[in-house]
């Protein structure tokens, strides 16, 4: 007599599993939902439903109880959220409060998360850039890390798919080592970013384009954007409190409905995923063990295929954890390198300015986006004593005329002055680093979480290679503000440790060679091929995209790959 309650595990069993919610386990849940698989999509945090669940959405400035800021509790409670813009009174209700889940700082790491339906889709800035052949062939160009399995010809088709979808503005500027996309209307450029773009072409020669930031707003929405339920972006950049238009892309507002109204997902919130099962007999993963966040009841989900999409470093956790006798230091870890070669963006250097021009022109209304300068360091060949390089960031404001402080008569005069002052230059680097050995993650052999699981410990640092590139940055564009006629410059290093730029990546890296990779070019574990994960644990290298794009076309890709390998009896 057999005591197994099948009719349970038939309950408990899918065609496939997604596991967490944010941008990229949006993207596999509509995938595979799609395709007509059913689908167990896995979120530790609680639910969050477009409009629904957006408290502060329409909130005026006046309505916060303090003014917007945290208060001096809230900041004590989380001294690594509150380091960050985003930890404000508006939006602080979708960021992880740090004793919530610790983990380790072996090195300085601000680790930023959003744990709940939609992950960070509902926090992000939103810029999106294409990779290049310039980004893919680094690696093996500049002898770092280890080749990509794929090149940008692989993944162009996918960035069409996805970006026609999620609705990302943007002009065709024709940068070879920034590739144009499917763009709807570009948003316009300030008078004084006109001026630098011009002045740069003038000095550089076409070599350093300034271009208004690419960002995931409907600017022009079409049919695709209505199906979704989805309006034209309204301009009234609080994003990070959920936008009831679903002017931006959130998984929110965009992937997770979609794949919802298939009829084919089921959404299963505070479940912490702990593990995946590896079936020695069957040599491949069958399921995942789950732990009820609020019960801390352990159960076991089953599933043909597992997309792992917890996000880049909550990925490796979820693979180291999952140990067996067959693979004892983390599935699929036959190599060593599972929790390794973690990269980060560099967002040390600042260089700020000022013009003292264009006095009787100002801004009207708010623009979600900001300008934007390719990497132009070492593209076409290397010419530093650094590798790679850095893209750039950058805001303008009218300086001064504030009207702060003023009112009746003095407000009016000031509002209406022809003189409205010069502007401000603020300019953001955003270094690729180098993905080395040296940067890693681990298990704590003794800590837990309040679920059992591993606290993670983090060892990741800048090196020469960073430095050197924030030196560069400072000079050129010191130089290139000066050629602009922009007066009082100034450089600052902000401080910034790694994981504070939001863009942590690798550990769970892609390549040809099993012996020193962990995913193939399709995203699946080389050695539990049902296994693919396609957030940001799978990338070889940096680059100075924002990286989320990427991680967009990655998953669409490899859900379409894993659907037809399963319609093959393959998986
Ligand atoms: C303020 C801010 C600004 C940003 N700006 C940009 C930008 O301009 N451009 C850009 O490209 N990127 C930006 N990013 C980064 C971007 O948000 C991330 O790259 C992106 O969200 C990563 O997607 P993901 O699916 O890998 O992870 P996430 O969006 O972080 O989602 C992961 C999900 O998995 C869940 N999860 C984690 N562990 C488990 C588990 N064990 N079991 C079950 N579920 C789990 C989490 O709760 C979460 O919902 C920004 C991020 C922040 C915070």
């Amino acid at each position: 007599m057999s005591y197994l309650n099948l009719d349970s595990i038939k309950a408990r069993t899918y065609d496939a599993i997604v596991v967490g919610t944010g941008i990229s386990g949006g993207w596999a849940a509509k995938e595979l939902t799609g395709k007509g698989l059913k689908t167990l999509v896995l979120e530790r945090g609680r639910d969050v439903k477009h409009n629904v669940d957006y408290p502060t959405t329409n909130m005026q400035p006046w309505e916060f109880e303090h003014l917007g800021q945290p208060t001096l509790a809230e900041r004590q409670d989380n001294p690594i959220a509150s380091k960050h813009y985003i930890f404000k009174e508006d939006a602080m209700h979708f960021v992880m409060k740090d004793k919530v889940h610790p983990y380790v700082q072996d090195k300085p790491f601000d680790w930023m998360r959003g744990y709940q339906v939609g992950g960070r889709s509902l926090l992000w800035a939103r810029q999106v850039q294409r990779w290049s052949d310039y980004d893919f062939e680094g690696p093996a160009r500049d002898g770092f890390a280890i080749d990509w399995p794929i090149r940008y010809a692989d993944l162009a088709p996918w960035y069409s798919y996805v970006e026609k979808f999620a609705g990302i503005s943007g002009n065709r500027d024709g940068i070879p080592q920034l590739p144009d996309g499917e763009f709807l209307p570009a948003l316009e450029m300030t008078c004084i970013e006109k001026h630098f773009s011009e002045q740069m072409a003038k000095h550089y020669k076409g070599t350093r384009p300034v271009i208004v930031g690419r960002c995931a707003h409907i600017t022009e929405p079409q049919q695709i954007h209505y199906d979704q339920g989805r309006a034209k972006c309204q301009h009234r950049v609080m994003c990070q409190r959920g936008c009831p238009f679903g002017g931006y892309f959130s998984t929110n507002s965009s992937t997770l409905p979609w794949a919802m109204k298939t009829g084919k997902m089921t959404l299963r919130p505070h479940s912490v995923v702990h593990s995946i099962i590896y079936d020695e007999k069957k040599q491949r993963a069958v399921g995942v063990r789950v732990v009820d966040a609020n019960t801390k009841e352990m159960m076991e989900y089953y599933a043909k295929v597992i997309f792992l999409n917890a996000s880049a470093i909550n990925s490796n956790l979820v693979l180291l954890n999952s140990t067996s006798r067959r693979f004892p230091n983390g599935l699929g870890n036959d190599s060593g390198v599972l929790g390794k070669f973690i990269g980060f963006h560099n967002y040390r250097g600042r260089v700020s300015a000022d013009y003292d021009g264009f006095h009787d022109s100002t801004t009207d209304g708010r623009r979600p986006t900001g300008g934007y300068v390719p990497r132009f360091r070492n593209v076409f060949k290397q010419e530093t004593d650094f590798l790679r390089g850095y893209a750039t960031s950058f805001n303008t404001s009218k300086k001064s005329n504030s009207t702060a402080g003023m009112v009746g008569e003095e407000l009016k005069q000031s509002l209406f002055a022809p003189d409205r002052g010069g502007w401000g230059i603020g300019a953001q680097m955003m270094g690729e680093t180098l993905t080395k050995e040296s940067n890693f993650i681990r298990l704590d052999p003794i800590l837990k979480d309040d679920w059992g699981i591993p606290l993670l410990r983090m060892s990741v640092d800048f090196d020469d290679n960073d430095r050197k590139m924030v030196q560069d940055f400072y000079e050129q564009f010191t130089e290139m503000f000066t050629k602009a006629g922009f007066t009082n410059i100034k450089t600052a290093d902000t401080g910034r440790v790694p994981g504070s730029e939001n863009h942590e990546m690798g550990g769970i890296r892609m390549g040809h060679d099993p012996k020193a990779s962990m995913l193939n070019k399709w995203n699946q574990l080389h050695t539990v091929p049902n296994v693919f994960v396609t957030d940001g644990g799978c990338m070889v290298s940096t680059a100075t995209q924002n990286p989320s794009l990427t991680y967009m076309a990655i998953t669409a890709r490899a859900a379409d790959y894993a659907v037809a390998e399963m319609r093959k009896g393959n998986l």
